[in-house]
């Protein structure tokens, strides 16, 4: 039987709706909407794609939003002084710094800008104060792709407390903060990475099985216990063929999509999970317009807790 749809795209216009009603008695009780600046540096196509999304909800939900966009030929100096100018704007209550950043911009360039974000503005929660407080689970802004990712479960039933949750990826952004709201909710956590050994055996005892990892197709149904909650976090261009012919049947979305297309965007999971799972997130249509919905709701969170308000 095929695994029921967690469907990111409902649950994200449900969280939107909900914002909307709270970013209007913000604004009548502020003389301004939340306020959202986003730093975009170079020109990542992908990037530049997210980012115009991200306007587009954060207007339609009443917020403020502010694009820089700055060269790839920023420096990191400057880039941080966009960023300080953003933590002493009174009229932005959210920092986003798009990442990836330049490669240029040198090795360690991220985690100096996020650690010179202001953590009350920091929406997406990766300044290391944000995710001190999330590892001792006091009130924190929360990365928004792992918040978005428990509303799913919650909003879609999934029961977390008890469950033996598997989290594939380790990183800041998505692997760890996950790992951490799953245990705050009372799953039993593993974390899983590129060093885990037969990681397929692991990933089978999971009740919620999470893949975080930017390969794709790289879950098939032998790491899938059946009945199994399987969230997918990857987001995968393919343009190869012969690879789009070996994980998509004929007659299928995916193949049509890369023949219309030349391209076909696919997650982590194997589309044959879905014979499996019990429950399972669509690459596109999962996960992404959730962390979207979150960056609206932390940056009117940051919004009320600036203003020193209960929202
Ligand atoms: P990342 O920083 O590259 O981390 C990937 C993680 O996967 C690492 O912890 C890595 O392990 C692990 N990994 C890589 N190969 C593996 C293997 N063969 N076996 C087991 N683990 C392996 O990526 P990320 O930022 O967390 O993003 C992961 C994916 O989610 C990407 O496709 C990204 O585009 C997508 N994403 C989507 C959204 C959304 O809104 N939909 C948001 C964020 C990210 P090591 O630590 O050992 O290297």
């Amino acid at each position: 039987m095929a695994a029921r749809v967690l469907d990111g795209t409902a649950v994200a216009l449900e969280i939107r709706a909900e914002l909307k009603p709270r970013v209007e008695a913000f604004t009548s009780r502020a003389g301004r909407p939340p306020g959202l600046g986003i730093v975009l540096v170079g020109d990542d196509a992908a990037s530049d794609v997210y980012v115009r999304s991200k306007l587009k909800s954060a207007a339609e939900t009443g917020l403020r939003a502010d694009l820089e966009r700055m060269p790839a030929t920023t420096s990191l100096a400057q880039l941080l002084e966009a960023v300080d100018r953003l933590n002493r704007s009174d009229v932005h209550d959210a920092i986003l710094v798009q990442s990836p950043l330049p490669a240029a911009m040198g090795p360690d360039a991220e985690r100096r800008v996020f650690d010179a974000v202001d953590p009350a503005k920091d929406v997406d929660g990766f300044h290391p104060l944000n995710v001190g407080r999330l590892v001792q689970n006091r009130d924190a802004l929360v990365a928004c792709t792992p918040s978005g990712i428990i509303e799913l479960l919650e909003r879609s039933k999934v029961a977390i407390a008890g469950a033996h949750a598997v989290v594939i990826g380790r990183s800041d952004i998505v692997g760890k903060p996950m790992a951490l709201l799953l245990l705050h909710r009372n799953a039993t956590v593993t974390i899983c990475h590129s060093r885990t050994v037969d990681l397929p055996r692991i990933a089978a005892q999971a009740d919620i099985l999470v893949a975080a990892i930017g390969r794709a197709a790289f879950v098939t149904r032998d790491f899938v216990k059946p009945g199994a909650a399987v969230v997918d976090v990857g987001m995968n261009r393919l343009g190869d063929r012969a690879a789009v012919e070996r994980i998509f049947p004929p007659g299928s979305k995916g193949r049509d999509t890369f023949e219309r297309r030349g391209s076909v965007l696919l997650g982590d999971v194997h589309p044959e999970v879905a014979e499996v799972a019990g429950a399972l997130s669509p690459v596109p249509g999962g996960v992404g317009p959730l962390t979207i919905a979150l960056l609206l709701k932390n940056t009117l969170a940051a919004a009320f807790k600036r203003a020193r308000w209960a929202g």
